[in-house]
């Protein structure tokens, strides 16, 4: 009957549970999403992508700060967003209390925030002499920002390092919230993470800043990095003194490895790859082990030579595919983190990693 098999299936999950070495964790950038991945069983958040509460009727305030430049202005911009995003972090925190939240500062492909070039230049056109003065300079910083990679470009800790201030906004807005959540008896527990790290100087530029603010504030937070990029899996022994953590962001390093673009290729040829048997399954679903899996493995190693007590994680979209997650155990990863929905797949799946692989076969 229907209540066997639901008993049958908490059975399973409990006892998956009870197996398995590795934590799961969730992707997620709003309570409600923070709230639905701890029903389905998540122990913390392992990608918080800020750059996702930037959208929507935000786009304004960035926009502002993209026109701002150096300066006051620029100033203003941020401490405009500040309370914003202060806001937006206490909620995750209610939602997750007690339990891990991982906050990658924003790591925004830029096109995706920056206005349309091709409907802004028509929209200037069209107006003639009664465009207006903000459109005339949007339109301008927009020709002046304009990547033809941008996958490649202003992103991540470059991003940081090219707006000082930005990241800084964000470590005084999660500290502030942790203060407010404390006050009002919760148990937040934040951990900051610098995005598309490539070497270890860029990681103690934004290391140093958030630790001063940390200091200021009396809030502790472990400080870790993305390893996304393969330099950074290659030099993962130098990145290791500045990082607490690590957790590979696959999309980006199966993208970087492969040289496939993420958002694009795989209508292009992906299919006949498969029907050549180049690989069973694209790679951007199931870890490549040979290639990505191989960086991964010399990030844990060379990771873990340095600080035998850095913490490992992924939070790729392969932190939720079965087969990527029985890897993850196999290098001796400490967690994965996926989408809400793919929560109770990846638990039962670290609980028979621990099974088939044996836990002796985990280094
Ligand atoms: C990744 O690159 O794997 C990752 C988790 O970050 P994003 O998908 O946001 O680039
Ligand atoms: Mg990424």
């Amino acid at each position: 009957t229907g209540d066997e098999l639901v008993r049958a299936v908490d059975r399973l999950m409990r006892h998956a549970d009870g197996r398995r070495r590795m934590a799961v964790r969730a992707n997620a950038d709003t309570p409600e999403d923070a709230a639905r991945a701890r029903r389905f069983g998540a122990q913390g958040i392992g990608l918080c992508r800020t750059e996702h509460m930037f959208l929507g009727e935000r786009r304004q305030l960035v926009e502002d700060l993209i026109l701002a430049g150096p300066g006051a202005a620029r100033q203003k911009a941020l401490d405009a967003l500040e309370p914003l995003q202060k806001a937006d972090f206490a909620g995750i925190f209610e939602a997750m209390d007690g339990t891990p939240v991982t906050i990658r500062l924003i790591d925004p492909p830029l096109h995706e925030f920056l206005p349309d070039l091709t409907s802004l230049s028509v929209k200037v056109a069209l107006a003639g002499d009664d465009a207006t003065p903000r459109d005339r300079e949007l339109l301008a910083a927009v020709r002046r920002l304009h990547e033809q990679n941008p996958m490649l470009g202003l992103r991540g800790v470059r991003l940081g390092l090219a707006v000082p201030g930005l990241f800084a906004m964000q470590v005084r807005a999660i500290a502030a919230a942790v203060v407010e959540r404390r006050a009002a008896g919760g148990d937040p527990r934040a951990e900051i993470m610098i995005p598309l790290v490539g070497a270890v100087q860029e990681l103690e530029h934004v290391r140093d800043e958030a630790r001063r603010i940390l200091a200021e504030t009396g809030v502790e937070a472990m400080i870790g990095t993305m390893i996304e990029v393969p330099r950074a899996a290659l030099t993962a022994g130098q990145i290791a003194e500045a990082a607490e953590f690590f957790s590979f962001g696959t999309n980006d390093l199966t993208q970087m490895t492969w040289g496939f673009s993420r958002d694009d290729v795989e209508a292009a040829f992906f299919a006949r790859y498969l029907d050549l048997g180049i690989f069973g399954v694209s790679p951007f679903e199931t870890l490549d082990r040979a290639g990505v899996g191989r960086l991964m493995d010399i990030a844990v190693h060379e990771g873990r030579a340095t600080r035998g007590d850095l913490k490992l994680g992924i939070c790729g979209e392969h932190g939720g595919d079965p087969e990527s997650v029985r890897f993850c155990h196999r290098i001796g990863l400490d967690y994965v983190s996926c989408s809400p929905f793919r929560v109770p797949v990846a638990r039962l799946e670290a609980g028979r990693a621990v099974v088939t692989a044996g836990d002796s076969d985990t280094r």
